[in-house]
């Protein structure tokens, strides 16, 4: 559908007021009403809106120079950011690339890959195995490691096709294995697959720590992370972590993988990583991997805005305020708390099937039978109508149609993280009206 008074055209989608001016966790539009962004945007806006520390240091490189072509010049803000940023990832991640968004810096770690292994002499490797359902990204190279058949399908003749294994939706599971077992289960759909393609073939393997849109807030047992850096191991296939939506704090460890305890071999970030600020996202590597490219001549890559000096400030104050703030210790703590009113909406709304999450990347899952875990009638268009009733009442939250695109909603409930205990009550309170009116047009 497009506007008749707009040249802009998007994805189709309801019509929507013209925004004014943020504020905090608050959006507020032209006629003035305010939203409580209860989803960040697009998990994007994590220390909130107009953060005032921000601002002015983007003020103050603007009076100085918004660009500087990195060919030519070095850049304090560049500089800074790559080395505030290794400081704040796990050891063994010490190289950083600048990029402008999630799915450059997806395209970039896979480039990255490639690209070292012919430094190996494995120029056979290039296969990538991801997971289905899985989101990485729209340009095509993303895409293809994408496992969500509805944005596939009409590029598909395009694509090359690169594998997927399943997500370990264990949710769904209904065996007799303990969720350990099952952790190990979907790890071992790895190595089938690694086997399968050849590992001198295999490059990487590319994985959300904690699912983002694809899945709703998928987390895995904990044995599947450990298993999974162990089978990249055994094959030298590299692991790379897409944390475009969990970096930067969200999942309250600055990266996913620090729960775990895992380090992968690259890391892409983008979203909370420029906090709404500017377009900016990273890959975060290990010199193991960097330095013999760059021996070799190069990185033959790279984008004309990354790590441009606005950018770059921009980053850099997020990351201070981040830390400054305590923001992801609170992303930690607020999280349990937003999961509890999520267990109490679960035990209201016999709809509900499933909560889970990791820090403040949550979701709930609407389904027709809680003992099968069948979805809702697509006749219904719940993603579509739960998020339209928060909406009306001042609350933004983000959905999706599940598992790959084929069944289900979940609704990611995702707020910055300068959020407090009182304002995830203002979001359960609406969440709870919202469903109420849910329920009643649904006949449920
Ligand atoms: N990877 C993940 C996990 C994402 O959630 C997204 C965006 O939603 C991307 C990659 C692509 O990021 P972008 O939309 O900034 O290109």
């Amino acid at each position: 559908m497009s506007d008749a008074n707009s040249c802009l055209f998007y994805q189709s989608r309801t019509p929507r007021p013209f925004l004014d001016y943020g504020e905090g966790i608050y959006l507020f539009d032209e006629t003035g009403k305010r939203y409580i962004d209860g989803s960040s945007g697009a998990m994007v806006s994590n220390i909130g809106h107009s953060n005032p520390r921000v601002l002015a240091k983007m003020k103050a490189q603007m009076d100085k120079a918004t660009f500087g072509y990195r060919l030519h010049f070095r850049t304090h803000p560049s500089e800074d950011l790559a080395a505030k940023t290794v400081a704040m990832t796990p050891e063994g991640l010490d190289r950083v690339f600048f990029v402008s968004g999630g799915s450059e810096a997806v395209e970039s770690a896979v480039k990255l890959a490639r690209q070292y292994a012919v430094t190996q002499g494995q120029s056979s490797r290039h296969r990538v195995i991801s997971r289905f359902p899985s989101y990485h990204g729209c340009t095509f190279g993303a895409l293809d490691l994408t496992g969500y058949d509805p944005l596939r399908e009409p590029f598909a003749p395009m694509l090359e096709g690169m594998p997927k294994v399943a997500a370990p939706a264990t949710y769904l599971d209904r065996d007799d294995l303990s969720e350990e077992e099952r952790g190990l289960k979907y790890a071992e759909l790895l190595r089938d697959r690694i086997l399968e393609e050849g590992p001198e073939n295999v490059l990487a393997f590319l994985m959300e720590p904690v699912g983002g849109a694809s899945t709703g807030a998928l987390v895995a047992p904990d044995s599947y992370y450990g298993r999974v850096r162990e089978i990249c191991d055994e094959f030298g296939v590299l692991l790379i972590y897409d944390e475009v939506m969990t970096g930067a704090g969200r999942t309250g460890k600055f990266l996913a993988a620090e729960h775990w305890g895992i380090t992968p071999d690259i890391v892409a970030m983008s979203k909370g990583f420029g906090a709404g600020y500017a377009p900016l996202g990273a890959i975060v590597a290990s010199a193991r991997l960097v330095e013999p490219v760059l021996d070799a001549g190069g990185f033959l890559h790279g984008f004309t805005y990354a790590g441009n000096p606005l950018a770059c400030s921009a980053g850099l104050a997020v990351l201070e305020e981040l830390e400054d703030q305590g923001l992801i210790g609170n992303a930690a703590k607020m999280g349990e708390v937003l999961m509890a009113g999520l267990r109490e909406l679960m035990d209201r709304y016999p709809f509900i099937g499933d909560v889970r999450g990791k820090g403040l990347l949550t979701a709930f899952e609407f389904v027709s039978d809680r003992a099968t875990l069948a979805p809702l009638p697509p006749s219904l268009d719940a993603h579509a109508r739960l998020v339209e009733l928060a909406y009306e009442r001042g609350l933004i939250i983000y959905s999706r149609r599940t598992r790959g695109g084929t069944a289900g909603d979940h609704f990611l409930i995702a707020p910055p993280l300068i959020i407090t205990e009182a304002q995830i009550g203002d979001i359960m309170a609406i969440l709870r009206d919202a469903l109420d009116a849910f329920a009643k047009e649904a006949g449920l």
